[in-house]
């Protein structure tokens, strides 16, 4: 029988830290993917002439040489940043709600985003630049305790990052009411709260302001060859590490032992692999539903107590002209019916009345994305609610072909640009889509929803209690640095090394 000191399950952007962070610990490590290439949602694919990307809007964190953002340390020290072609983003968003007649396009940099955010709010100023100076404190405590893996000392919390812990327990719209923003202020400022796919009366204040510095602050990055590229340098690296990758490998069993910890892994086809260590990038639901036999009770329990985030629909556009010619002015606009998020947030539970969107046009950043004289663009939506789950198979191609012309038309009607007959290439993925990709339960592409009881804070604190099982752990969208790129690399980064820490102590 095979066996490895570690088995990471899934090579999403999770899995694949995991794995490197295992190897440079000095482990002995197998991850195995299901699919025939690495990435996951980090992937890009074909359709034509154009190469689209399959998620990534823009990679927040990753910042500039001279402005580092923990991303870009945390890929120097994996060693793969140099193995990738980086382009910069031009500007932070543009966010248009046209009920309520606002339509703003905010820059990157902190100081250039007050001083806009004081011409389309006069009087915006202070209160905003409270927001940075504090989300600035949020991002150095979060800092130390990523430093510290977590286990910090409470009183030393208290004593040197007092605002992170005082906010902890707020959400974005209690914090933002406090800092008495004026109300189109902390529309625009909120724009990005579908990115984390919670709405702002949910969603952690310390998790929003610590995503939004680090965008604003740092600047977004894209990487030429898509994802795609990013997955291509982790699996590089996890090879030159040592390390053994099985693409269109199924983990379909996790064998346990008399105390209820991890033994190894069973393979589809039934291969077993001996390991007492194993980092799914897979959800609990899966890992605790359907490849553990015995799972205590609590963890059942506190498994079904987390809600799902978002199920992901996303319209992919290859266009017969130019950005310029078809009048597609930005990088990346939102898109909503209204800016209040808790109204924004009940519309999109349905199919008949969704059309928010987050809108990409890549060649924006990266004017050779698609062959000359082309252009490209990808439609994001979530929906909260299972909605796609009651669409039945006969009406499922009708239902997409549906929602793709309601954000053709949100987006022309939005912004003026006409782009319906310059169509030449389209795809769409559904909820159906996301859930056969990645295994995840109702095409949930965000992981567990930010929940007040169940955000970052909680998550981070509570992630000794989390770890129930003997030798198994969690990375990516569905672990404690919740979903989205920067996060399950950041979660891959905690769980890898705790993990070598683990072998470390069975070793002594
Ligand atoms: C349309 C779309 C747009 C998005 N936009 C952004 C964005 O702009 N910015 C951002 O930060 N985030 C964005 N996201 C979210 C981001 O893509 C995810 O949060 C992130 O990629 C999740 O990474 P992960 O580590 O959880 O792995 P996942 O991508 O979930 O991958 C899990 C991997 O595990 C494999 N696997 C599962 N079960 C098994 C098994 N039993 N055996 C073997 N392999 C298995 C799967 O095949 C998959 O490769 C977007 C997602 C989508 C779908």
């Amino acid at each position: 029988m095979d066996k490895y000191d570690a088995v990471v399950i899934g090579a999403g952007n999770g899995g694949m830290v995991a794995a490197i962070r295992l190897l440079q610990g000095g482990a002995k490590v197998l991850l195995v993917e299901k699919h025939n290439i690495p990435g996951g949602f980090a992937t890009s694919f074909r359709r034509g002439r154009f190469e689209f990307e399959a998620s990534l809007h823009e990679l927040n964190d990753f910042g500039p040489k001279d402005n580092g953002g923990d991303v870009r340390g945390l890929f120097d020290a994996l060693g793969v940043t140099d193995k990738i072609d980086w382009v910069p983003i031009p500007d932070a968003y543009r966010v248009i709600c046209k009920n309520e007649k606002l339509d703003a396009l905010m820059p990157f940099g902190i100081q250039a985003y007050i001083d806009k955010m004081e011409k389309y709010v006069p009087g915006s100023r202070d209160s905003v630049s409270k927001f940075f100076t504090l989300a600035d404190e949020i991002r150095k405590a979060q800092a130390y305790t990523n430093s510290k893996n977590g286990v910090v000392e409470s009183s030393y919390m208290v004593k040197n990052h007092g605002n992170y812990v005082r906010t902890g327990s707020y959400s974005v719209s209690e914090v933002l009411d406090s800092l008495k923003m004026p109300q189109k202020a902390k529309d625009i400022l909120s724009a990005y709260w579908c990115y984390l796919g919670a709405h702002c009366s949910d969603l952690s204040f310390t998790h929003y302001a610590s995503m939004v510095i680090r965008y604003i602050s740092r600047g977004a990055m894209m990487p030429k060859g898509r994802s795609h590229e990013i997955s291509l340098a982790l699996c590089e690296r996890i090879r030159e590490l040592g390390g053994d990758i099985w693409f269109n490998t199924e983990a379909e069993k996790i064998v346990t032992g008399a105390d209820g910890g991890v033994e190894g892994v069973i393979l589809k086809g039934g291969r077993q692999i001996k390991t007492r260590h194993i980092i799914a990038n897979c959800s609990p639901h899966l890992v605790y539903g359907k490849m553990m036999d015995k799972v205590p009770e609590s963890v059942i329990r506190a498994t079904n107590a987390r809600k799902f985030s978002g199920r992901g629909f996303c319209m992919f556009l290859g266009l017969n002209k130019t950005a310029d010619e078809l009048g597609i002015a930005n990088h990346n606009y939102f898109l909503y019916d209204t800016s209040d998020s808790v109204k924004q947030y009940e519309i999109m539970k349905k199919i008949s009345t969704n059309s928010a969107q987050a809108t990409v046009c890549l060649n924006r950043a990266y004017p050779e994305c698609s062959p000359a004289g082309t252009s490209m663009m990808y439609f994001t939506t979530l929906y909260m609610s299972d909605d796609w789950g009651n669409v039945k198979p006969q009406d499922y191609a009708k239902t997409k072909e549906k929602v793709a012309n309601m954000m053709i038309d949100r987006f022309e009607d939005y912004t003026g640009s006409k782009i319906r007959d310059s169509i030449e290439e389209i795809a769409v993925a559904t909820p159906m889509t996301y859930a056969r990709y990645c295994g995840h339960p109702e095409g949930a592409i965000y992981g567990y929803e930010s929940q007040y009881w169940d955000g970052l804070n909680p998550r981070l604190q509570m992630m000794g209690q989390d770890h129930v099982t003997r030798g198994l752990r969690f990375a990516g969208g569905y672990s404690m640095r919740l979903s989205g790129y920067s996060s399950a690399y950041f979660s891959g980064d905690i769980t890898g090394r705790q993990t070598v820490g683990d072998i470390k102590k069975e070793g002594n």
